[in-house]
């Protein structure tokens, strides 16, 4: 599933100008705003930033192309003035929108009001909804507030609603990796404990690796091969929250679950990692049950192939899954930090077993 910034990445891409009104795209390296459908030359996709309206984009400091003139108002069908009115509503009532309603005001039936938002934007309106409340979540939690208020502020109901919609979340597209994630911006952080270097890095849609070792300056080097097209970037502030989360959950006292991942993998392996972040801490799963469990029972060698593909160290808590008899089976980042995070998890009993 694509998400919100990508949805309106291709309408800028395409210069697809159905969606003017929807959204303005700006650029960082020219502090100029444009509406989608713009002829200027594309920038890359590092430097743009979106924006709902023109008041944002203005707001944030950028000013109004002068080839597109985005801030000059345009005549546009009724059809696509109904789509702009119904992103405006789901922005205001931050995903709550209530389709029916809107619809009538907008003299179109609910039905009729749905298959115009997908003709022109390109996804249903469902899914509009779903990638604006993820992405709400991801804002706000680079603003370095909670989990749980970043989720109400989202417009989710639960946390457990959250994770609801989350979880399929974790189906990104590897099309987004292919060629090594280049042109991303990936920034990291690191922080040291009892087990370790755990280095964390993301990219704007959330983190995309963590890697435990003891060498700080091998844990970078590893990183820039796993994304050798990406700019890499440290930035200790503006990640503080996720290590905060990452030192905690070594601790046995935050839940690295609740962090946003951006994640490329096929669809066995997410369906693996998805099975894997419903194990909660202090509890294990053995190979063959993670098999079960995604219905694959027959799988247990590609269960255990898919753990030791995961890239996100504790956020995809792989080190929770054990072999059958008891021992401990393999770890990307060795067998003393598994052992170890069992242990802070509150699993003494197996851990004793397995040393
Ligand atoms: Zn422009």
């Amino acid at each position: 599933m694509d998400d919100l910034n990508e949805i309106r990445w291709n309408a800028v891409r395409s210069r697809d100008a159905a969606m003017t009104g929807c959204f303005v795209y700006a650029v960082r390296t020219t502090g100029v705003y444009c509406r989608p459908g713009c002829g200027a030359r594309h920038p890359l996709r590092a430097n743009v930033e979106f924006f709902s309206t023109n008041g944002d984009a203005l707001a944030a400091g950028y000013r109004a192309c002068a080839r597109c003139r985005p801030d000059e108002v345009r005549r546009v069908d009724r059809t696509t003035d109904a789509v702009i009115a119904t992103c405006r509503e789901i922005e205001r009532t931050r995903g709550g929108i209530e389709v029916g309603a809107l619809a009538g005001q907008l003299g179109y039936s609910e039905g009729h009001l749905r298959r115009r938002f997908r003709a022109v934007v390109g996804v249903s309106l469902a899914s509009y909804v779903r990638e604006y409340q993820s992405d709400r979540v991801r804002e706000t939690l680079r603003s370095g507030v909670s989990v749980t208020d970043a989720v109400f502020d989202a417009g989710y109901r639960s946390v457990s609603a959250f994770y609801e919609r989350a979880a399929p979340r974790l189906g990104m597209t590897p099309a987004r990796y292919r060629d090594g994630a280049r042109g991303e911006l990936i920034r990291y952080t690191s922080v040291e404990t009892p087990v370790g270097i755990v280095l964390a890095a993301s990219t704007d849609r959330g983190v995309c690796s963590i890697r435990i070792g003891r060498d700080e300056e091998v844990l970078t080097q590893d990183l820039h091969k796993e994304f050798p097209g990406a700019l890499i970037e440290r930035d200790d502030e503006g990640l503080s929250d996720v290590a905060l989360i990452l030192a905690g959950a070594i601790h046995g006292d935050a839940d690295a679950g609740a962090l946003p991942l951006d994640l490329a993998g096929t669809a066995f392996q997410i369906r693996v990692w998805e099975a894997l972040r419903t194990i909660p801490a202090g509890e294990t799963r053995t190979y063959s049950d993670v098999a079960n469990q995604i219905g694959s029972p027959r799988a247990v060698r590609a269960v255990a192939s898919a753990c030791a593909a995961n890239s996100v160290a504790l956020a995809v808590p792989c080190h929770r899954v054990i072999r059958r008899d008891g021992s401990l089976g393999g770890y990307r980042w060795g067998l003393p930090v598994k052992e170890a995070l069992l242990l802070a998890e509150g699993n003494h009993h197996d851990a004793a077993r397995l040393s």
